[in-house]
């Protein structure tokens, strides 16, 4: 057993670190206010290679793992979960390069890895969320095309994006219910393709989140990810077992990042003519706060270790993206207490990481339903 990063893996960390050191401090706080989408950094992440890094060599990628891409994407949100989302321009085309033909391969990876084009996977409806199974956007057979209408809810990256991965209802006569659907690539610049901004989220502000409509809108059948109808709902499984370990690196990164204001907070922070760090009350918390962000991190390097060895297991990526998710909302909370009333402020940051933590709890799947996958493989069928 070896706990050791490779010297890649250390250089890889190091250069995220330094790109979001250098980047997000200045600009972070604006963003989030306007919730705008920050192109600049989007733009300079995919020159420096850190978009997609997934993506195979030959489609333009780094061709690096699935860990790496989670350590990336720790360091990003260890500096600004709003910013850090920039990497998630490649939300879908894991789904590509795991079952795409060799043609969509070519078409659809390279521009997403130079910064050229940005993707969406859209999965949750208005009356699907926790049970993707209940999703009612059908892409029905026409000749060679399919035709797609319905609504999805929610899309990150929705109203910037070139192309999303839309799951569908393929096959409604389906005898089993889990092979009813298919995901098929859709280009927004598609006539019927509709996206309304949504505005007022509570965190990554400047991650963009979407409603799209398709209205009728013809996709040629060659855009369906995968030889076959009917296996979109086991893409979108595995979709979700890499992603959620992507969302546990994101809550190690914030729950990092606010551990570390309240660090510097609670040593220059006086009161009682002595700082605040020096009270035990406080040590205490900093200790637990530390050792529950390195139990997090084991836990989705572990998972994502297994990916990387095409040893997916759903229950590890559910564990790791659930405890990474507490964590987060506790750690956070407890840094924002140690700021005090400061830290009740828009000035200080670690106002802006206590509302980002909590999107960890919800997307890619609720805790509750982290919970339950885990449950469901120890005690199996009851
Ligand atoms: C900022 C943001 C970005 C997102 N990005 C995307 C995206 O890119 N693509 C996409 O498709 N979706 C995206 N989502 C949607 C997200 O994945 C869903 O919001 C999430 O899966 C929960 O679905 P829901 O909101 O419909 O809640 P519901 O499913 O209605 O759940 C409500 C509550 O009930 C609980 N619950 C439901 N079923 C059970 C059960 N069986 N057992 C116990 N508790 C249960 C849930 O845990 C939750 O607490 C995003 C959401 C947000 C907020």
């Amino acid at each position: 057993m070896n706990f050791e990063l490779s010297p890649e893996q250390r250089d890889i960390k190091k250069a995220a670190r330094e790109f979001a050191e250098g980047e997000f401090p200045e600009v972070a706080r604006e963003y989030d206010r306007r919730e705008e989408f920050p192109y600049e950094i989007w733009k300079k992440a995919a020159d420096l290679g850190f978009i997609g890094l997934f993506i195979e060599e030959q489609y333009g990628g780094a061709g690096l793992g699935f860990l790496e891409y989670a350590m990336v994407m720790e360091e990003f949100w260890r500096v600004d979960p709003g910013c850090g989302n920039v990497l998630l321009t490649a939300f879908g085309s894991e789904l590509i390069q795991l079952y795409g033909s060799k043609h969509q391969k070519e078409k659809y990876l390279p521009p997403i890895a130079k910064g050229q084009a940005i993707m969406g996977t859209a999965i949750t409806e208005p009356d699907a969320g926790s049970d993707i199974t209940a999703i009612a956007t059908t892409a029905l057979d026409d000749g060679d095309w399919y035709v797609v209408n319905g609504s999805k809810q929610f899309v990150t990256n929705g109203s910037i994006a070139d192309y999303l991965a839309v799951f569908c209802v393929t096959n409604p006569d389906a005898q089993s219910r889990l092979e009813r659907f298919g995901v098929i690539l859709v280009e927004t610049s598609r006539p019927g393709v509709e996206a309304t901004k949504i505005t007022g989220k509570m965190g990554i502000r400047a991650s963009d989140t979407a409603e799209i409509r398709f209205n009728e809108v013809r996709v040629p059948k060659q855009n369906l990810i995968g030889e076959q109808k009917g296996k979109g709902f086991y893409q979108i499984m595995q979709l979700f077992n890499i992603n959620r370990v992507i969302a546990a690196a994101q809550g190690v990164g914030v729950a990092q990042g606010a551990l570390e204001k309240a660090i510097r907070h609670t040593k220059q922070r006086k009161q009682f003519g002595r700082p605040i760090a020096s009270f035990q009350a406080i040590q205490h918390k900093i200790a637990q706060m530390a050792t529950l962000v390195e139990a997090a991190r084991c836990l989705y390097y572990k998972a994502a270790y297994e990916i990387d060895r095409k040893r997916t297991d759903p229950m590890l990526s559910a564990m790791a993206k659930w405890l990474a998710g507490e964590v987060a909302v506790k750690v956070t909370n407890d840094a924002l207490q140690m700021h005090g009333g400061y830290g009740y402020i828009a000035d200080y940051d670690v106002e802006r990481f206590y509302r980002d933590a909590k999107i960890v709890e919800i997307y890619e799947g609720t805790k509750e339903i982290e919970k339950n996958t885990i449950a469901r493989r120890i005690l199996g069928k009851i």
